[in-house]
């Protein structure tokens, strides 16, 4: 094995990322070597190399958070994996396993968790340092490059319909229809609700009809929200924004049913100011939620395994993914880029 790989650096914020030969990192104790395969292109990978969000990652990094790879190498006591296991170093890189959240099964809002591809370096390079105990185990049939868009997109889209707490046979609105979005749309679909899709672009809602959305509404043509309401017949008891624009997050507190809930994903910087007296008198819950626990990707990876649910893939190499990110940008990439490094 060489002793060097090929990463995709942020040295500064708001700067394209820099293609750069590295050493290749030793596992620590307790830690693995991921020898990465494919890693997905997510729009957070963009907030993190503009510095976006009031906690930032420190530079240099690697940003990458759906990769997927083969366990390669092993520091003193892993148990949790094997060498040649396929695993996804996803965005909770690793939490401290004993603090009131992690203790009720709430990892993901750890005060000590680090983020792969932010706080820990991500699989915009050959090889990854990932923690066994909190990787993502991909099951067999799932290829590495399919698995790639689930261990972001897939879970986040997954645990978020689930946060909003609706039933079969009920209404939710997925607002962006991106990476999240497409996934968001099957998840739906496999878990027996209606789903209304809403973007800003009528490709991204052709897409939306294709996987089985029973109406779509393009927020840039009249008054979205009068849309929503007549095609729910009065709002939807859950809404999911995905969309990385605060436009979507108001217009998402008007799609939501009385007593429905609106979960909010998307992490465009900035605020949302609430409509008080509507969330009040119309009873709404207004809730976030961040990618999803261990036993979350679990169940979203097993979607996919099943048939269920199946990312819509482009693949590029490392070495285009300035242009990946400048389209990503422009809202130019139709589901999810996958890095190949095969
Ligand atoms: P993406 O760029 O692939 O998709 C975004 C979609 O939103 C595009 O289809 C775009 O056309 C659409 N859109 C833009 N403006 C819109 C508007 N006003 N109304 C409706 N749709 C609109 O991005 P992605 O990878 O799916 O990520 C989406 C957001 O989710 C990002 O902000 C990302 O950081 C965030 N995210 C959050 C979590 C979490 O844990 N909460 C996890 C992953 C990603
Ligand atoms: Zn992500
Ligand atoms: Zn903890």
């Amino acid at each position: 094995m060489s002793h060097t790989m090929q990463a995709a650096v942020v040295e500064q914020f708001g700067q394209p990322l820099e293609l750069r030969t590295l050493e290749i990192p030793s596992p620590g104790p307790g830690q693995i070597l991921v020898k990465t395969e494919a890693c997905g292109v997510c729009h957070t990978d963009l907030h993190a190399a503009h510095g976006d969000w009031p906690v930032k990652p420190k530079l240099p990094f690697i940003p990458g958070h759906e990769g997927i790879g083969l366990v390669v190498a092993m520091g003193e006591g892993v148990t949790a994996v094997k060498l040649g296991d396929r695993v996804g170093v996803p965005w909770l890189h690793s939490a401290c396993g004993h603090c009131e959240h992690c203790m009720a099964a709430w990892e993901t809002v750890c005060a000590e968790a680090q983020f792969g591809g932010y706080t820990k370096n991500g699989g915009f390079a050959e090889y990854i340092v990932a923690d066994p105990n909190y990787v993502a185990h991909i099951p067999a049939g799932l290829s590495a490059i399919e698995a790639a868009p689930l261990i972001c997109a897939g879970v986040t889209s997954y645990k978020g319909l689930k946060e909003t707490g609706a039933r079969p046979g009920q209404w939710v609105v997925i607002s962006g229809i991106g990476g999240l979005g497409h996934l968001a749309v099957q998840y739906a679909k496999a878990m027996g609700l209606h789903v209304c899709a809403v973007d800003i672009d009528d490709g991204k809602l052709a897409h939306a009809t294709q996987l089985g959305a029973d109406a779509v509404v393009n927020a840039r043509v009249g008054d979205p929200v009068v849309a929503v309401r007549q095609a729910t017949g009065g709002g939807a008891h859950g809404v999911l924004i995905t969309a990385p624009s605060l436009a979507a997050f108001k217009q998402g507190v008007g799609m939501t049913r009385k007593r429905g809930t609106c979960v909010l994903v998307g992490l465009p910087p900035g605020d949302l100011p609430t409509p008080l007296f509507d969330v009040v008198a119309d009873c709404i819950t207004i809730r976030g939620s961040f990618v999803g626990t261990r036993q979350d990707m679990a169940e979203a990876l097993a979607f996919a395994a099943e048939g269920k649910v199946k990312a819509d893939i482009e693949l590029q190499p490392l070495s285009a993914i300035n242009q990946v990110f400048e389209r990503l940008e422009q809202g130019e990439v139709p589901s999810r880029v996958v890095i190949d490094f095969h």
